[in-house]
Order: C-alpha cells, then sequence, then structure tokens
C-alpha cells in the first residue's frame, strides 16, 4: 500500500488544475456520513510515491554551466481516474483520457485498496465527491448497481518548483507533471526561460552581472572581457563589434555610438568626439561656429540669460547634442562656453589668451564675466 499525500485538486490530462473536489473516505467516514460511494478504490502498481523518486527525473534535461540544482518545493497530489465499467477512462469532471494516456498512468496494472488517500475528515468532502461522481454518472452512465462498480485509481501527479543556482543567483522553474510519466521518461520539468532572451533551455548559465540564461546567449566582451547576456551588449559603429556597453558613448557631434577608445578630443570645447567628426583637432560643431541673427529665438534665450553678451556683438554660436556652445571674443582673450541645451546653465568653460595660444579648460573661479553675470558661478 503505498503512502500518499494529500489529494486537494483536479488535473486536466496537460496538467492543469481545474477545480476542487475532495476526496476523503474511508471506511469509517463513510459509516459517520452516509452509505459507502458506489466505487471501488485502486492505486497503480507502479508509481513513484516520495519526492526521493523524482528528482534524477526532474533534473535529467538541465546542463548548468557551473552551476548547481536542488528541489525547492515539490507536493504529491493524488488524482482519481475513474474506470468505468467499459473500460474507459475519464476524469472526475468528465474529460475522457485516451486510453495510450490512461494507460501511461499505470491504470492498467493496478492494485485494489480498500482505503483511498485521505486529505479532510468532514463531510462537506464527502458530499463533494459524491456529487462529482452522480454527475459524472449522467454524463459517462457509470454502472452504479453493486455488482458493477466504477473503480477509482488514485495515480500521483507532482508540482513544485526546482531551483538552478550560480553563486548568488538563483532562479526558479515551475512543474506541474504525471509521476509516473515523469519517472517513465513521457514528461519532463519544463525549460528555463529568459525574459531577456525569450530562450526557453536547459542548457544555463549565468553572466557576470548575475543574470541567468541558456548559455548560448552568453558572450565574452572583447573590451572588457566580462561576459555578459548577448542583449545587453552595445555596437561599436566604427569597428562593428558587440562590446559592454560601458565601453561605448555617443559622440555629441556625429550622434553615432563608438568605443569611448577610439574617441578624439577635441582641443577646443575638449570633447571626446567620432574621429569622423574631427578635422585640424576640432570638432565639427567647433568648426561650425557662426554668428546667430539677434532674432533668432536661439539668440534671444541665450541673452536673455547672458544679458552681458548682448553688450558684445561678436559672440557666436555652435551645438551639440548635450550643449550650446557659446564662443566670445574680447579685447584679450577667447571663450568658449558649453552650456546645458535645456536650462543653459554653463558646464565648461575653455579659454585662450590672444588669437592662436592653446585652449585651456578655465576653472570656475576665472570664468569670464560673461559667464559670471548670469549668476551662474
Ligand atoms: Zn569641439
Amino acid at each position: 500500500m503505498p503512502k500518499i499525500g494529500s489529494a486537494s485538486v483536479a488535473i486536466s490530462t496537460d496538467g492543469q488544475t481545474m477545480e476542487t473536489p475532495a476526496h476523503n473516505l474511508n471506511s469509517t467516514d463513510s459509516e459517520k456520513h452516509g452509505p459507502k460511494l458506489p466505487f471501488r478504490s485502486a492505486f497503480p502498481a507502479e508509481q513513484p510515491d516520495s519526492v526521493h523518486e523524482l528528482t534524477d527525473a526532474l533534473y535529467a534535461p538541465f546542463r548548468l554551466q557551473n552551476g548547481s540544482i536542488h528541489l525547492s518545493g515539490c507536493s504529491i497530489d493524488s488524482i482519481p481516474i475513474v474506470e468505468t465499467s467499459d473500460h474507459k477512462y475519464c476524469l472526475l469532471n468528465g474529460e475522457i483520457l485516451s486510453d495510450r494516456f490512461a494507460k501511461s498512468l499505470g491504470v492498467q496494472n493496478i492494485v485494489e485498496s480498500s482505503e483511498i488517500p485521505l486529505v479532510r475528515n468532514n463531510a462537506e468532502q464527502i458530499a463533494s465527491i459524491r456529487l462529482e461522481l452522480e454527475k459524472l454518472a449522467d454524463i459517462q452512465k457509470l454502472q452504479t448497481d453493486s455488482d458493477n462498480l466504477v473503480t477509482l485509481i488514485w495515480c500521483h501527479h507532482v508540482k513544485g518548483q526546482v531551483a538552478v543556482e550560480f553563486g548568488d543567483s538563483t532562479a526558479y522553474i515551475a512543474f506541474s507533471l504525471w509521476g509516473k510519466r515523469l519517472i517513465d521518461g513521457l514528461e519532463q520539468c519544463p525549460p528555463y526561460h529568459c525574459e531577456l532572451t525569450g530562450s526557453d533551455s536547459y542548457r544555463l548559465g549565468c553572466d557576470d552581472d548575475g543574470t541567468i540564461t541558456d548559455i548560448e546567449s552568453i558572450r565574452t566582451c572583447p573590451e572588457s572581457g566580462r561576459r555578459l547576456i548577448i542583449n545587453k551588449f552595445g555596437k561599436c559603429q566604427i569597428t562593428n563589434t558587440l562590446v559592454d556597453p560601458a565601453f561605448l558613448f555617443q559622440c555629441p557631434v556625429s550622434r553615432r555610438t563608438i568605443l569611448k577608445r577610439l574617441a578624439k578630443q577635441c582641443r577646443r570645447c575638449q570633447q571626446d568626439v567620432d574621429p569622423a567628426a574631427m578635422r585640424r583637432r576640432q570638432c565639427k560643431a567647433c568648426r561650425d561656429i557662426k554668428r546667430v541673427s539677434p532674432t533668432d529665438p536661439r539668440s534671444q534665450r541665450i541673452v536673455e540669460a547672458f544679458p552681458k553678451l548682448a553688450e558684445n556683438r561678436r559672440w557666436k554660436m555652435g551645438e551639440q547634442s548635450d550643449f550650446l556652445i557659446i564662443e566670445v571674443q574680447d579685447v584679450a582673450r577667447s571663450w568658449t562656453i558649453l552650456v546645458d541645451h535645456q536650462t543653459l546653465k554653463p558646464a565648461l568653460v575653455v579659454g585662450r589668451t590672444g588669437w592662436f595660444g592653446p585652449w585651456k579648460l578655465a576653472e570656475a573661479s576665472d570664468w569670464p564675466d560673461y559667464v559670471k553675470s548670469a549668476g551662474s558661478t
């Protein structure tokens, strides 16, 4: 007599929970709560009775790269399969099982028993199973006379989840399977579904960020040497290589995404830019700096923010993706001021003495009156 866990749910042939009939009938209860129900009770002669018997089959499909697998929860429920007097098989809800499927549950090799799996000891549950059988009798024309009883065959169904672990990262994979079919290799734990790649796989690994996925989706970045999911990589538009995005940046002038190490620094605005946007060590934005009409809305905004510029007719303007570039000249010096597009707050000031001196970053304390007049220092 197998030791059986609680029978609490009805399961369709595809393993989905359908409803919650209850089954609680031993001879003592029947005597207490009414006449015995018209069925025999039996169990497949061969089916797994303990979680221990299931683990090898549950783990079998998985191939883990430097990881481990264990059960994170598992319960065995006894589900009644109804054998009608003409040897057809169905669930209590009336769903017919094919002969082949029923056979795979072990229903053709059964051991009759006077016991049934015990759930809870109350009349409500007994009434529930009686009701289910009465409904089924209407559908399947079950024989209920004492000489030709239907048989309830209690088949073990298992559900729970396996956990795959890679260092501090853990992923859980839920399963809901018929025990005998699992042991016989007719069903198996589903694969792990990775939300990032959309893949369903048993071959699992973990990238250096701690993200678990299929091992085919993990690549090594040629720049950083880090192992990452391919979806996290970015593409350098100069070399066309896929790399860790930490090694990429978007050029504020060409707007191309390129490797940081390939960028050149513009001697005028001091920004790192795409080499394709550079000429004579100046970026295209700096080369294109020009005077702006006083009626241009951008000009009006800038003069509003920097009132002293109104006194200087020689200022010019250029644009990058993050900054507007203001160039101002007075008698002795030239200034290149980078201001935020939205706030017009100065972010950087580069100055040089005279017309041909080298451009140098200015400390905030040395920023010119044009900037200080805006109260930005
Ligand atoms: Zn520049």
